[in-house]
Protein backbone atom coordinates (compact mmCIF):
# COMPACT_ATOMS: atom_id res chain seq x y z
CA UNK A 1 0.00 0.00 0.00
CA UNK A 2 1.48 3.31 -0.67
CA UNK A 3 2.08 6.04 2.06
CA UNK A 4 -0.84 7.63 3.01
CA UNK A 5 -1.27 11.48 1.63
CA UNK A 6 -2.87 14.52 2.15
CA UNK A 7 -6.09 14.10 1.12
CA UNK A 8 -6.25 17.81 0.07
CA UNK A 9 -2.49 18.87 -0.69
CA UNK A 10 -1.83 15.26 -1.35
CA UNK A 11 1.94 15.81 0.21
CA UNK A 12 2.94 12.18 1.80
CA UNK A 13 2.03 12.48 5.47
CA UNK A 14 3.19 9.78 8.44
CA UNK A 15 0.96 8.63 11.16
CA UNK A 16 1.04 11.14 13.85
CA UNK A 17 2.06 8.50 16.38
CA UNK A 18 4.78 7.56 14.50
CA UNK A 19 5.60 10.86 12.90
CA UNK A 20 9.16 12.37 13.44
CA UNK A 21 10.49 15.72 13.56
CA UNK A 22 12.37 17.78 10.43
CA UNK A 23 11.55 15.22 7.88
CA UNK A 24 10.14 17.22 5.73
CA UNK A 25 7.00 14.85 6.00
CA UNK A 26 3.73 15.88 7.34
CA UNK A 27 1.64 13.68 10.24
CA UNK A 28 -1.51 12.99 9.64
CA UNK A 29 -3.70 15.00 11.68
CA UNK A 30 -7.21 13.76 11.15
CA UNK A 31 -9.79 13.74 8.41
CA UNK A 32 -7.12 12.47 6.10
CA UNK A 33 -5.66 15.66 6.62
CA UNK A 34 -2.67 16.65 7.24
CA UNK A 35 -1.89 19.38 10.18
CA UNK A 36 -1.72 22.50 8.01
CA UNK A 37 -4.59 21.78 5.97
CA UNK A 38 -7.09 20.27 8.55
CA UNK A 39 -6.37 23.96 10.54
CA UNK A 40 -6.73 25.80 7.10
CA UNK A 41 -9.95 24.24 6.92
CA UNK A 42 -11.22 24.34 10.51
CA UNK A 43 -10.32 27.62 10.56
CA UNK A 44 -12.61 28.11 7.08
CA UNK A 45 -15.31 26.38 8.17
CA UNK A 46 -15.02 23.88 6.00
CA UNK A 47 -14.07 20.38 8.22
CA UNK A 48 -17.12 18.86 7.48
CA UNK A 49 -16.52 18.50 3.32
CA UNK A 50 -13.65 16.13 4.70
CA UNK A 51 -14.73 13.08 5.81
CA UNK A 52 -13.65 11.34 9.16
CA UNK A 53 -11.86 8.00 9.70
CA UNK A 54 -14.94 6.18 10.66
CA UNK A 55 -16.41 7.04 6.54
CA UNK A 56 -12.15 6.01 5.49
CA UNK A 57 -13.13 2.66 7.61
CA UNK A 58 -14.77 1.24 4.35
CA UNK A 59 -11.66 1.74 2.56
CA UNK A 60 -9.69 0.23 5.45
CA UNK A 61 -11.81 -3.13 5.44
CA UNK A 62 -11.17 -3.62 1.79
CA UNK A 63 -7.61 -3.23 2.01
CA UNK A 64 -7.23 -5.14 5.33
CA UNK A 65 -9.56 -8.15 3.27
CA UNK A 66 -6.61 -7.49 0.63
CA UNK A 67 -4.00 -8.06 3.16
CA UNK A 68 -5.42 -11.36 4.45
CA UNK A 69 -5.97 -12.74 1.34
CA UNK A 70 -2.18 -12.10 0.03
CA UNK A 71 -1.42 -14.04 3.58
CA UNK A 72 -0.27 -10.69 5.60
CA UNK A 73 0.47 -11.30 9.01
CA UNK A 74 -1.67 -9.66 11.45
CA UNK A 75 1.01 -8.00 13.04
CA UNK A 76 1.79 -6.09 9.65
CA UNK A 77 -2.12 -4.98 9.16
CA UNK A 78 -1.26 -1.59 11.35
CA UNK A 79 1.83 -0.97 9.98
CA UNK A 80 0.26 -1.46 6.62
CA UNK A 81 -2.70 0.71 7.24
CA UNK A 82 -0.58 3.36 8.70
CA UNK A 83 -2.44 2.82 12.09
CA UNK A 84 -1.78 1.61 15.51
CA UNK A 85 -2.54 -2.17 16.15
CA UNK A 86 -5.37 -0.81 19.36
CA UNK A 87 -7.01 1.63 17.17
CA UNK A 88 -7.68 -0.83 14.22
CA UNK A 89 -8.97 -3.57 16.84
CA UNK A 90 -11.16 -0.74 17.81
CA UNK A 91 -12.53 0.28 14.90
CA UNK A 92 -13.11 -3.26 13.60
CA UNK A 93 -15.16 -3.99 16.67
CA UNK A 94 -16.97 -0.49 16.24
CA UNK A 95 -18.10 -1.51 12.72
CA UNK A 96 -18.77 -4.73 13.28
CA UNK A 97 -15.78 -7.17 12.49
CA UNK A 98 -14.93 -8.83 15.59
CA UNK A 99 -13.66 -11.90 13.85
CA UNK A 100 -10.72 -9.30 12.50
CA UNK A 101 -10.77 -7.39 15.41
CA UNK A 102 -9.68 -10.34 18.15
CA UNK A 103 -6.40 -10.73 15.83
CA UNK A 104 -5.64 -7.31 15.92
CA UNK A 105 -6.89 -7.04 19.57
CA UNK A 106 -4.48 -9.84 20.68
CA UNK A 107 -1.67 -7.94 19.12
CA UNK A 108 -2.47 -4.77 20.93
CA UNK A 109 -2.43 -6.35 24.27
CA UNK A 110 1.01 -7.63 23.91
CA UNK A 111 2.48 -4.44 22.24
CA UNK A 112 0.88 -2.70 25.49
CA UNK A 113 2.32 -5.51 27.56
CA UNK A 114 5.90 -4.75 25.87
CA UNK A 115 5.88 -0.94 26.54
CA UNK A 116 6.09 -1.76 30.18
ZN1 LIG B 1 -2.39 18.86 3.43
Amino acid sequence: MPDQTCASCRRTMTPRHRHQANTGIMPHYARGLCGTCYHREKRAGRLDQWPTRSVLFEVYVADLEWLVQTGESPEQWPTRLGTTAAALAKALYRHGRPDLARKVDRIAKRERGARR
